[in-house]
């Protein structure tokens, strides 16, 4: 867990950019410009004294492995620099940090509201884990502000919210939806794992928690699992921080150190990105084969006014697209004919790597729902999400085409 004080030695008052690339501990006595790699399980105190007082929380310093690592706290001060936060802590996937925001903020009898569109995991870990645990909670329609407002109990503590969501990219109004939970006494917590702080910074527009799968754009480079939560320093401090030290999810500091240097390309990856996304996103629309193109940047988009005003005018990497088709089994037949057709792009489920990586949604991540959940969800078997990487766009839209083209 790590405070944004000025542990850095950099001046205050620093551009965005320049958090990604220069934010972190200073250091050490040899000088080394490229941050250090830390592997140790555990560190020798310098006299019985200053160990007691470490232990009882009195002195800042590294006592175990499990509750802190350097190279794992420049992470967190680069993160938290970036979201404009306090304080981060950091995990070991996006899982768990969202696994540590409940555990650690929630007890039986709790309820949270949270949007129907989040990441699959997201609501088979609060909807059915913690339900075990008789924490209730309510899922609602991600853009429907009047629902998240209805479903709000005098017991809800958190309301969590993912925007844009996976895949149909639909964007949530955050500043709205944080007024909304404080006038209820809750908090409100997001998933800012597709837009990353270089596009949108939820804590501005009033977001308590902010969460991160590192996994993603953090890293952006499809290497390494990591997960964070950016909040105030008393929150991270006292509901976060305890429960981490003694659940064990920390962070590996291997895999800290690559997403230290992944983020220092973050802010020109999401904008090369966002510009190739929006690219295929236009080329996709007019293609004949194509149905319907889901991207934030384009003016069909349903919040596409929302989108533009909250995440810095850009759409970010990850659009989806329904094939045209006459009924459910030919539109699958055929997005599985334009995936199979692919020579240069990948089909992988994950995101935010420099690779393209293009998925079946209705078939994989949303496969395990019946048709009926996922007609309600509006993901039918002719989508295809693509999470647009570096490749030329032309060449992007030419692996596309062999399978599209042939379908008309
Ligand atoms: C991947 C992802 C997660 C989960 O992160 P992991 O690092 O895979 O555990 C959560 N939310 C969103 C939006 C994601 O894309």
């Amino acid at each position: 867990m790590t405070e944004n004080t000025n542990k850095s030695g950099l001046p205050a008052n620093l551009q965005l950019d320049t958090l990604a690339v220069r934010m972190g501990l200073p250091p050490s006595q040899y000088g080394e410009n490229s941050e250090a790699l830390f592997l140790t399980s555990g560190y020798v105190q310098s006299s019985a004294e200053s160990s007691a007082r470490r232990f009882a929380g009195e002195e800042e310093g590294y006592t175990y492995g499990r509750g802190g690592n350097p190279t794992v706290t420049s992470f967190e001060m680069r993160l938290a620099a970036l979201e404009g936060t306090e304080a981060a802590i950091s995990t070991s996937s996006g899982m768990s940090a969202i696994m540590l925001m409940l555990f650690s903020l929630l007890k039986a009898g709790d309820h949270v509201v949270f949007s129907q569109s989040m990441f699959g995991s997201t609501i088979k870990l609060i909807g059915s884990e913690f339900a075990r645990f008789g924490v209730e909670s309510t899922m609602v329609p991600q853009t429907d502000l009047a629902a998240w407002k209805a479903a709000i109990k005098s017991n809800t503590k958190i309301l969590f919210a993912e925007t844009p969501t996976n895949p149909l990219t639909e964007v949530c109004d955050i500043a709205a939806l944080a007024d909304m939970a404080h006038n209820a006494g809750a908090l409100f917590a997001l998933d800012n794992c597709f837009a990353t702080p270089a596009l949108q910074r939820p804590a501005l527009m009033g977001a308590d928690i902010i969460m991160h799968s590192g996994t993603k754009y953090l890293d952006g480079q499809g290497r390494v699992m990591a997960g964070a939560l950016c909040a105030s320093a008393a929150m991270v401090r006292e509901k976060f921080l305890p429960v981490m030290k003694n659940s064990g999810m920390i962070l590996s500091p291997f895999n800290a150190w690559v997403i230290l240097k992944g983020m220092e390309t973050l802010g020109i990856r999401m904008e090369a990105q966002s510009k190739r996304a929006l690219e295929v996103a236009l080329w996709l629309e007019k293609h004949p084969a194509v149905a319907r193109v889901y991207y934030p940047s384009l003016p069909s988009h349903p919040q596409h006014a929302l989108a533009m005003k909250q995440m810095s005018g850009q759409g970010g990497a990850v659009l989806s697209f329904d094939v045209k088709a006459s009924n459910a089994a030919q539109a699958r037949e055929r997005a599985f004919h334009v995936l199979d057709g692919m020579q240069v792009l990948s089909l992988c489920t994950n995101l935010g790597d420099t690779k393209s990586l293009l998925t079946h949604p209705a078939s994989t991540s949303h496969g395990k729902l019946s048709e009926e959940q996922r007609q309600l969800a509006g993901i039918g078997q002719g989508m295809i999400r693509v999470a647009v990487g570096l490749e030329a766009p032309v060449d992007i839209q030419n692996d596309l085409a062999i399978g599209l083209n042939s379908i008309q």
